[in-house]
């Protein structure tokens, strides 16, 4: 089985959600959140991007997932939390190109030439005719705004370009096509951490506020999946909605836990 595709993920899942009665609002960014005296979350306080309407949602249970962006949501939503999420920049420049030799419709493929090219070089070949390949790691490139397209380095396409004809791109006799045709290409942000751990808690008071007190706050955090999120979500939503119901994970999960 190749690596998920992320669209046709978000597609799945969205429909998933549909069924199950979720509303989804898209371009909609928390702002600001409302506790009672006791501490208990009241309502957030939510922001369209395009029209900048702002309106209030009550909420009693509140779940940070915003990928990279989750440590800097924290901070704005709850400007006194001592939350160190160690988060480290892992970025990754990508693109898609049509296959070449498409074998079959319904399969999908994934092949790893790290061990060969002594940096990061992955391939997945996906059921639409179409190869996703992504590149080496970078670890200095400044996170954009969320929603926000940040721009792929050129030397690592060309880079990945002269790999795809290589390994990839080639004509029946071996001899490299003379142009790869490429559908997309794109920078995208891991949520990485320095620990290489994700999260998956309710973010206790003394982090959240900086006040002692043992009573749940109601907010918790499903972040830090690095390069594996795509993969791994499903049961990390799982995980995380059987803590917020107060439910028994299905695994152990003391080491995603925010003492
Ligand atoms: C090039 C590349 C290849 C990868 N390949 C694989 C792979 O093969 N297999 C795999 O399992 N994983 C892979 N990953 C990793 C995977 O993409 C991530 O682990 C996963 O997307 C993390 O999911 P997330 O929901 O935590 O964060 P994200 O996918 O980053 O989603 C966070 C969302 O929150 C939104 N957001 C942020 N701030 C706000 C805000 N204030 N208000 C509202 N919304 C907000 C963002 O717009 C974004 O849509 C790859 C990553 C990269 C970069």
């Amino acid at each position: 089985m190749g690596p998920p595709a992320p669209r046709c993920l978000g597609i799945w899942l969205e429909r998933k959600c549909a069924t199950e009665g979720v509303d989804i609002r898209t371009s909609t960014t928390a702002t600001a959140v409302a506790t009672a005296e006791n501490g208990a979350l009241k309502s957030v306080q939510c922001s369209i991007l395009a029209t900048g309407e702002s309106y209030s949602l009550p909420c009693q249970k509140l779940v940070i997932a915003a990928g990279p962006w989750s440590p800097s949501l924290i901070q704005s939503l709850f400007p006194n939390s001592i939350l160190d999420l160690q988060p480290s920049t892992n970025a990754g420049d990508w693109m898609v190109f049509q296959d070449p030799n498409p074998v079959r419709a319904d399969t999908t493929s994934a092949v790893f030439f790290d061990d060969i090219v002594h940096e990061k070089l992955e391939y997945g070949g996906r059921n639409n005719g179409s190869i996703f390949v992504c590149g080496r790691r970078n670890f200095t490139a400044i996170l954009p705004p969320p929603g926000k397209e940040d721009e792929p380095d050129q030397r690592v396409l060309s880079d990945l370009i002269q790999y795809s004809r290589r390994f990839i791109h080639q004509d029946i006799e071996g001899e490299a096509c003379p142009a790869l045709s490429i559908l997309e290409k794109g920078r995208a942000f891991r949520p990485s951490t320095v620990a290489g751990l994700p999260r998956i808690s309710e973010i206790p008071s003394e982090k959240l506020y900086c006040v002692e007190s043992e009573a749940p706050t109601g907010v918790f955090l499903c972040y830090g999946h690095g390069s594996y999120g795509l993969t791994l979500g499903m049961g990390s939503g799982k995980l995380m909605a059987q803590v917020i119901l107060g439910l028994k994970p299905d695994i152990d999960i003391s080491k995603f836990t925010i003492s």
